[in-house]
């Protein structure tokens, strides 16, 4: 993303150098809805609806799917919808070797809601690739850029019963070079932006600082592939949303995880703007990083006008260089209605397009 022009590396799939704006591409943070052959709607760690080869020949067309939507509808860094996992947590560490995942236990999610969540019984490890291959088959599927959403150390911790380590900080450790694994395997499969998902950034301040932030500069460690860390107040159901009315008028979350990702080797932080209570100034504590601004709501229904998703844009524009914009979501679309996911994603990109044209007259 750093030049405006990617050149094809798999030959088999992408042909030629497809263009992306110089100014504000847009991206999506990660998931959207899945259709409802594949998945029941409108709920987190929903069941599959297929099993067998019919369920992966499903998840790819709804991939596939995922992909013609954002790509007639103009975003820029194409992601995969996360059409092929059940969360973006969850199905991650069930995939690795020391998690027992058919003995699930109850715990409290980052403090706010009761999940059912695998248990950690043994060493962990990586039996072999958890989403590669999905990843080569998105890069098949687009000549755009394509970015690829892993879980964050921290965040893992977080979505997870420990029964053998003992220490958040250990288990957080092994995360993170298990996922430094994948995201290297990741980048080999045509991966240009890696991210990772730390909404955990926002609620455990102590740890992050200890070595939360060190456990994702492990994760990314000799990476050639832009890197990506998402940071939020979650996805728009309700536990996250009565935890947000306990904030206060302004939410100052980001003051703490900002100032140390400013000195970090990632090179783009995701965050929640739009409809957020967010000031809008914090940004300017990330100045030089690329920042993937959330200019569509997720907890809410409504679609944006491309004027109000411009009007955030604006706001933004005075604590970030314009050539470092990247127009996105708040967070992940699963748990939305599809018909609204995908108006967002055309008024994210129209909204985007009025921006760029203003920018694009100042020089
Ligand atoms: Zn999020």
């Amino acid at each position: 993303m750093s030049s405006p022009t990617i050149t094809a590396t798999a030959p088999s799939a992408r042909v030629g150098r497809i263009s992306v704006p110089d100014l504000l591409p847009t991206a999506i943070v990660g998931s959207l809805p899945k259709p409802a052959w594949l998945a029941k709607p409108e709920i987190l760690w929903s069941p599959w609806e297929l099993e067998g080869d019919t369920l992966v020949e499903g998840q790819q067309d709804a991939l596939r799917a995922a992909v013609q939507e954002q790509e007639r509808r103009g975003i820029d860094i194409v992601s995969d919808g996360e059409q092929t996992r059940q969360h973006f947590v969850t199905t991650f560490i069930e995939h690795l070797e020391g998690v027992d995942f058919e003995n699930r236990e109850t715990v409290r999610i980052r403090n706010r809601y009761d999940a059912s969540v695998p248990t950690v019984v043994g060493a962990v490890s990586r039996r072999k690739p958890v989403f590669v291959d999905d990843a080569a088959f998105l890069r098949t599927q687009t000549d755009r850029p394509i970015k690829w959403a892993l879980p964050g150390p921290m965040t893992m911790i977080d979505t997870l019963s420990d029964r053998y380590y003992g220490s958040r900080e250990k288990l957080a450790w092994e995360f993170a070079t298990i996922l430094n694994q994948e995201a290297r395997e990741l980048e080999a499969a045509g991966v240009d932006v890696i991210q990772f998902d730390e909404p955990a950034f926002n609620v455990f301040f102590d740890e992050m600082k200890d070595w939360g932030i060190a456990a994702l500069e492990r994760a990314v460690e000799g990476l050639a592939a832009e890197t990506a860390v998402h940071i939020c107040y979650g996805y728009g159901i309700k536990a996250n949303n009565d935890w947000k009315e306990t904030l206060g008028s302004e939410w100052r979350q980001y003051e703490e995880s900002f100032p140390l990702l400013q000195r970090s080797s990632i090179d783009i932080v995701s965050l929640e703007s739009h409809g957020s209570r967010v000031p809008i100034d914090l940004i300017e504590l990330i100045r030089g990083k690329k920042i993937m601004l959330g200019a569509v709501e997720v907890a809410s229904d409504q679609v944006e006008t491309p004027e109000e998703v411009a009007e955030t844009l604006r706001r933004a524009l005075p604590f970030v260089d314009a050539d470092k914009l990247i127009p996105s979501s708040n967070c992940g679309m699963a748990p939305l209605r599809r018909d609204v996911a995908l108006g967002k994603l055309t008024a994210l990109a129209e909204g985007a397009r009025i921006v760029r044209e203003e920018q694009s007259a100042l020089f």
